[in-house]
């Protein structure tokens, strides 16, 4: 296995794109898997967990092998899924933002379920960027540290502002991938020097995106896979 590689992401869940043999929902989801841990994570689970269930066993991962959740929001697009994921694997660690830190307790009792206000390391070469939104909906986005040293943004819906996420990963490390759900997101000079640009499930500008980065914008499909 070549060493220098540091992430696999498989797109598991996702309304805009999907190869056959894969199911569309509406959701995000990503499957990760990580070469320095050599577990696999998954980042959101998408709207149902049928949808889910049927996109990971195409990829001929077993469940079991998952080790964390991380669910970016409390919107049903983005956990539907995680109840599905609890039934087969209950031994795993889910990250939600803190102010959904009891019900996902309450709900999810056999998990390690932990509460993320700050940036924190969550796992090897893996950081949570912190809680943020300013009203009733929280999100915290992931930030995968390649070997490189630069940071790969997996963002759910980006309702605070992708502008956040970005800023706060700068904190750490260049950036060189952003991929998920954008939303209303149209400050592009933010996207100067990102050389991966994967905007899908919610971003409404993806138009405007692909034409002002032809060159970084990647399609995002339920089944593709991306190196890193
Ligand atoms: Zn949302
Ligand atoms: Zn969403």
């Amino acid at each position: 296995m070549n060493s220098n590689l540091s992430f696999q992401l498989s797109i598991v869940f996702d309304n805009k794109c999907v190869e056959e043999g894969f199911l569309p929902g509406f959701g995000f989801s990503v499957l990760i898997y990580n070469f320095s841990s050599q577990d696999y994570l998954l980042f959101d689970t998408g709207g149902n967990s049928k949808t889910l269930l049927h996109n990971i066993s195409k990829l001929n991962v077993d469940i079991s092998r998952i080790k964390k959740v991380i669910i970016s929001h409390n919107h049903s697009d983005h956990a539907g899924g995680l109840e599905g994921i609890y039934k087969l694997n209950p031994n795993i660690e889910i990250y939600v933002p803190i102010a959904n830190l009891i019900p996902y307790k309450k709900a999810f009792f056999e998990s390690k379920v932990y509460g993320i206000s700050e940036l924190t390391i969550i796992g090897k070469n893996l950081y949570s960027s912190g809680q943020f939104g300013q009203h009733s909906t929280k999100e915290q986005a992931l930030f995968l540290r390649t070997k490189n040293n630069e940071i790969i943004i997996i963002v759910g819906c980006a309702h605070p502002g992708l502008e956040k996420f970005i800023l706060e990963a700068q904190k750490l490390y260049k950036i060189t991938a952003i991929i998920g759900g954008f939303h209303g997101f149209d400050k592009f000079s933010y996207l100067n020097g990102v050389n991966v640009i994967g905007a899908c499930h919610c971003t409404k500008h993806i138009k405007l995106i692909r034409e002002q980065f032809p060159n970084q914008y990647q399609r995002i499909c339920v089944g593709n896979s991306f190196l890193f």
